[in-house]
């Protein structure tokens, strides 16, 4: 249900401008935070400035009016949008954006890049890392202060981080909050610095950690530690760590999903005769069964010897793709044994339905 603008500003839909503001300047003074302890006050106003800014803008209220709805997510900030309105009627802002000065910031993320082997990829592994980042400092311990000394009570806000000014207006005294200026916020003033961190509670460290990769990761995947990033500003909690993984190729086996693919040359011998061989996998060597007659662009699956699955159970298979290996040098005697198969064979060249290219599409779908 989209909010009612003029039942929430208590006036009528054919309200003029003048009645509208006047309103909202009766309701603005009743629900004010600093002037209304009640819990739901902060709630309420900003209800009353959100239909306040709708109403009071010809455009919007047009639309409101039409649709009987406004994207407010389009205004750009809407606690900017209150303090307009404030600078506007009474002529100084209100102390609402101060707590956000105060709240403590959350450290930054970091990220950091980790290469790893196919092998180590697949089966995960332990690596040691090292990266930079901002610390809470050593010296001080993060309060900012100069070992021996600790930060003492503001003296201009008595602690509270909040200074607050009555100032007489033309709609009576207005209690203005605003953000402490000497302590900006903080409550507390440190007198004499760390001399490490110049008072800002931080340091930038060299950190070394040992980190767990899991199996089956793959190349761009990325791994996120909760609250291994910087140190936060002011008790605020740590940024999250990164690692990306980078995976270097390997010799020989490439991936694909979770599966492993595989060339593998045989000679034209095997490929007539069949033989039993040895592929090579993530395991070690592994029996392959060739059987007489095999074409080249034959695949043959090795099930779950592929890359183990990173978020379920179970490996990809390995898929080895067979390519009959023509010989382009002959001794003596295999010339002349070919020389004698090639009388058996007649020469006439035989144009066929379906290829090796076909298979590649269809393989790879496409
Ligand atoms: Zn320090
Ligand atoms: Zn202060």
């Amino acid at each position: 249900m989209a909010k009612d603008y003029y039942e929430i500003l208590g006036v009528p839909r054919n309200a003029t401008q003048e009645e509208i503001k006047a309103a909202f300047r009766r309701l603005a003074r009743q629900y004010h935070p600093d002037v209304n302890k009640s819990p739901d006050a902060e709630e309420k106003f900003k209800e009353i400035n959100e239909a306040y800014a709708v109403l009071s803008d010809a455009e919007k209220r047009a639309r409101y009016d039409r649709y009987g709805d406004v994207d407010t997510s389009g205004m750009p900030d809407f606690s900017a949008d209150i303090a307009d309105i404030f600078e506007e009627l009474f002529g100084f802002g209100f102390g609402f954006g101060s707590s956000a000065r105060r709240t403590p910031r959350r450290g930054r993320d970091v990220q950091i890049e980790i290469s790893l082997s196919f092998h180590e990829a697949a089966f995960g592994v332990e690596k040691e890392i090292e990266f930079d980042r901002l610390d809470t400092c050593s010296t001080c311990n993060g309060s900012g202060a100069k070992p021996g000394t600790s930060p003492s009570v503001c003296a201009t806000c008595g602690g509270r981080g909040e200074v607050r000014q009555v100032r007489q207006t033309f709609l009576g005294a207005m209690v203005q909050t605003m953000t402490c200026p000497t302590c900006n916020g903080r409550g507390q003033v440190i007198l004499s610095p760390c001399p490490t961190c110049r008072g800002s509670g931080l340091e930038r460290k060299r950190v070394r950690k040992q980190v767990k990769i899991p199996a089956g990761v793959d190349d761009g995947t990325q791994i996120r530690l909760p609250g291994e990033g910087e140190a936060g500003e002011h008790g605020g909690p740590r940024g999250n760590l990164y690692l990306v993984i980078r995976v270097r190729p390997h010799p020989y086996f490439k991936r694909r999903g979770d599966d492993v693919l595989l060339n593998l040359d045989i000679n034209i011998a095997q490929a007539v005769l069949g033989a039993e061989i040895e592929v090579p996998t993530l395991d070690g060597p592994a029996r392959l069964v060739i059987p007489p007659g095999t074409q080249p662009g034959k695949v043959f699956t090795l099930k779950g010897k592929g890359i183990p699955h990173l978020k379920y159970n179970g490996r990809g298979d390995q898929r080895v793709i067979i390519n009959v290996e023509i010989p382009t040098h002959l001794t003596q005697e295999q010339r002349q044994l070919f020389e004698k198969l090639a009388r058996t064979f007649g020469n006439a060249p035989t144009p066929r339905e379906k290829g090796f290219l076909d298979w590649l599409s269809e393989f790879f779908g496409k």
